[in-house]
């Protein structure tokens, strides 16, 4: 049962379809023909049995005479009148007392049926037997049973006749199931044949992934619905999968490429710089590779926004895509760093000669809106195989000359030399000691007297640190805060000095000393923490010193970044009481107009101006200018870089009372001072530095 059900569910569906149906008309007709045979046989039998019955009541009257004289011969003749009915075989006349008393036998029946002459009964009755039939009937005389008449009559032409309709009947059931076989086949198309229209479609979609295919099919039927929704599936499919396809090209896309200028991103350029360096080697060919950064592009994108920045930046984009050639390949890494890769690169000239073609392209000016703005690249050159052979060493190549370019002032190109790795490597190795620096404990602060010239006297400090490294010796700030501050190491450097420097304050104010006031220098990353002043108000509260005593020292050109983000941080600052001069003052870009809304509390003329004062063309009128702004201005001015008693003089003259300077003293570290306070209550301080050459090497 189970292997037939398996065999079915196996079966297509047009199969079943056929079979079915098929199945379903053999079943009713062979039940209809059943019913109609049956139906005929007992037609037939009831026929004879009427028949028989009627022969045996005839007989039975007539014969009744023959017993009650015991007549056989009578008896005999009497059922003689049997042969002339077919289908009797035999007859018998009993006694009551169960004797046969005559009988009749036809020819072809040689015996009488066994049943009959076992079952001589007295009743009138009749009994079907497998081919007779036989019929008993009372033979009566004055309503006393005297005897009893048994027929038996053959029930083979019933069987014949029954016999010739089933033989007609499974004729007519094979046609009838041959029509039916051949009607389920035509209709079953009706309903397999969409179905497997569907089923194709589907088996193509999904084996093709073609999502445009449609089943064109137009019904009113559940078929037709089935279709319907199938193509409206397919639909969505294909419209998701477009969709899907769209956005995978965009990723794609987005991978590889930089989304602000559409250039190729770093990952692309790393595999085709690998895919010129493979070709090269194959054909042994040259390939350049020029690495740009733009010069001062991070002033731009601070003091004018990230949008302007933006702008710039893909506006070089288009210029260095312009002037480099087919088949050469430009890429941004991040940032202003741009790389050019140039596999045609036949000869040291010919690689020159782009380097100087694209300084050129970048220097000029980018105009965006009303303003016009100065832009110029610093180029970095590597050139296979000479200088690496690998896609990183041609990369480290490439930017250790770029570097070399911007130390050489920018807006220009270098090719690399290995003596650049080993300036390139002590950079690093200088990253790496500064790093240790602060917890080894090596940085130490020096100060500076800030004097009133006119008496002589200090009236403050400025801190400035030092760095004193076992091996290197004393190193001096130049050199290592731009390092500071472009590792970020300057941020807890910087934390550090303001706390070293309060608390410097406050032990002179304990060891008598006058309070001075105590400048401590922000470089621009510092001035832009969040958490500045935290730092600044936890260096007061730890060394309880007076905010009014404390002056930071910031640059034009860090305020400028945001000028509204600085002037909000400033008047905190100064709402702390702390006081805010601009340290090198006169250097910056800023416009001087816009210089009344900072709250600043006085400027430090650079000493560059200071200097023009016994040398420039000008002779001090630079000096003299910012001598006048801060007036104007009502802030205090200070001039840095005093170191001749002519400056002093001069500026004395023109009104700027507050001086810093070799010639006022030279920055010394703290243990110096008692000697410097006592040499100057003396009256010699001027000559102090002069007269302590161990000073000389801490400025
Ligand atoms: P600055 O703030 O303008 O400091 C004055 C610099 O001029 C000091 O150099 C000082 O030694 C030097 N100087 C003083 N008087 C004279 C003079 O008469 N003639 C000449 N030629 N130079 C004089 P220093 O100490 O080497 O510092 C250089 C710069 O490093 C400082 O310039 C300041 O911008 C920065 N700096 C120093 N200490 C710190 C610090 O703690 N934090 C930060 N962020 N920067 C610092
Ligand atoms: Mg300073
Ligand atoms: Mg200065």
């Amino acid at each position: 049962m189970k292997g037939l059900r398996r065999f079915l569910a196996n079966l297509s569906i047009r199969s079943k379809l056929i079979l079915i149906i098929t199945g379903i008309s053999l079943i009713v007709l062979f039940g209809l023909f059943g019913v109609f045979v049956m139906t005929q046989r007992s037609l037939l039998r009831e026929a004879l049995l009427q028949e028989v019955q009627i022969l045996a009541q005839d007989l039975s009257r007539n014969c009744s005479a023959a017993l009650v004289f015991d007549d056989r011969l009578a008896a005999d003749a009497i059922l003689a009148h049997l042969k002339s009915k077919p289908q009797v075989v035999s007859g018998a006349i009993v006694t009551a007392e169960g004797e046969l008393f005559a009988s009749y036998r036809r020819q072809v029946a040689a015996e009488l049926p066994q049943a009959v002459l076992a079952s001589r009964s007295h009743g009138a009755e009749a009994r079907f037997f497998s081919s007779f039939l036989e019929v008993s009937q009372r033979i009566n005389f004055n309503e006393e049973q005297i005897g009893t008449l048994h027929i038996c009559a053959s029930l083979k032409k019933i069987h014949q006749v029954l016999l010739r309709y089933v033989l007609f009947g499974l004729a007519g059931l094979a046609g009838a199931g041959l029509l039916a076989w051949l009607l389920a086949w035509r209709l079953q198309r009706l309903i397999s044949g969409p179905i497997e229209i569907l089923a194709e479609t589907m088996l193509t979609v999904s084996a093709e992934r073609d999502y445009s295919r449609r089943v064109a099919m137009v019904r009113s039927d559940e078929l037709g619905t089935l279709v319907e929704n199938f193509n409206e599936m397919l639909n969505q499919i294909e419209m998701r999968d477009s969709e899907l396809q769209e956005k995978q090209e965009r990723l794609n896309y987005l991978a590889y490429h930089d989304p602000l200028t559409g250039l190729a991103n770093r990952l692309l350029f790393d595999d085709r710089l690998q895919h010129a360096l493979d070709n090269a080697q194959r054909l042994g060919n040259k390939v350049a590779l020029f690495f740009i950064d733009l010069d001062r592009f991070k002033n731009i994108n601070d003091s004018l926004g990230h949008k302007t920045g933006d702008s710039v930046l893909k506006e070089v984009a288009t210029r260095l895509a312009a002037c480099i050639r087919a088949g050469d390949t430009l890429a941004r890494l991040g940032g202003d760093e741009f790389v050019v890769i140039s596999e045609q690169a036949e000869s040291c000239q010919a690689i020159s000669s782009l380097a100087e073609k694209i300084r050129q392209v970048l220097n000029s000016s980018v105009r965006m809106g009303s303003q016009d703005f100065f832009v110029s690249g610093s180029i970095g050159i590597s050139v296979f195989p000479e200088d690496g052979e690998t896609v990183e060493s041609l990369m480290q190549c490439a930017d250790v000359a770029m570097y070399q370019a911007k130390e050489n002032g920018g807006n220009n190109y270098q090719f690399f030399t290995p003596g650049m790795t080993d300036r390139a490597q002590e950079t690093l190795l200088m990253e790496s000691k500064l790093r240790k620096a602060l917890d080894n404990k090596e940085l130490l602060l020096h100060y500076q007297p800030q004097v009133d010239m006119t008496s002589g006297g200090i009236i403050g400090m400025e801190a400035l640190l030092r760095w004193q490294h076992p091996v290197l010796g004393l190193v001096s700030p130049g050199k290592f805060i731009p390092l500071a501050e472009e590792t970020g190491l300057i941020i807890s450097i910087g934390k550090w000095v303001i706390r070293e420097a309060c608390k410097q304050a406050v032990l002179w104010q304990q060891a008598g000393y006058p309070a001075w006031s105590m400048a401590v220098n922000i470089s621009p990353k510092q001035f832009w923490q969040a958490d500045l002043l935290d730092a600044v108000e936890k260096a007061l509260a730890e060394s309880g010193l007076d905010p009014a005593l404390l002056e930071l020292e910031i640059t034009e050109s860090a305020i400028m970044q945001d000028a509204e983000k600085a002037i909000e941080t400033m008047r905190r600052i100064r709402e702390l009481g702390i006081k805010l001069a601009i340290d090198d003052f006169g250097t910056g870009y800023s416009a001087l107009s816009g210089l009344q809304r900072f709250p600043l509390s006085k400027l430090k003329i650079d000493r560059s101006f200071t200097h023009d004062i016994l040398a420039g063309e000008d002779r001090g009128a630079i000096a003299e200018g910012i001598m006048a702004l801060a007036r104007t201005l009502k802030l205090d001015v200070i001039a840095e870089g005093v170191e001749e008693v002519e400056q002093v003089e001069f500026l004395l003259a023109k009104g700027c009372r507050l001086g810093q300077g070799f010639h006022l003293g030279r920055p010394m570290p703290p243990e110096g001072l008692a000697d410097y306070y006592l040499n100057k209550m003396a009256g010699c301080d001027l000559a102090y530095a002069a007269s302590h050459p161990s000073y000389a090497g801490s400025q």
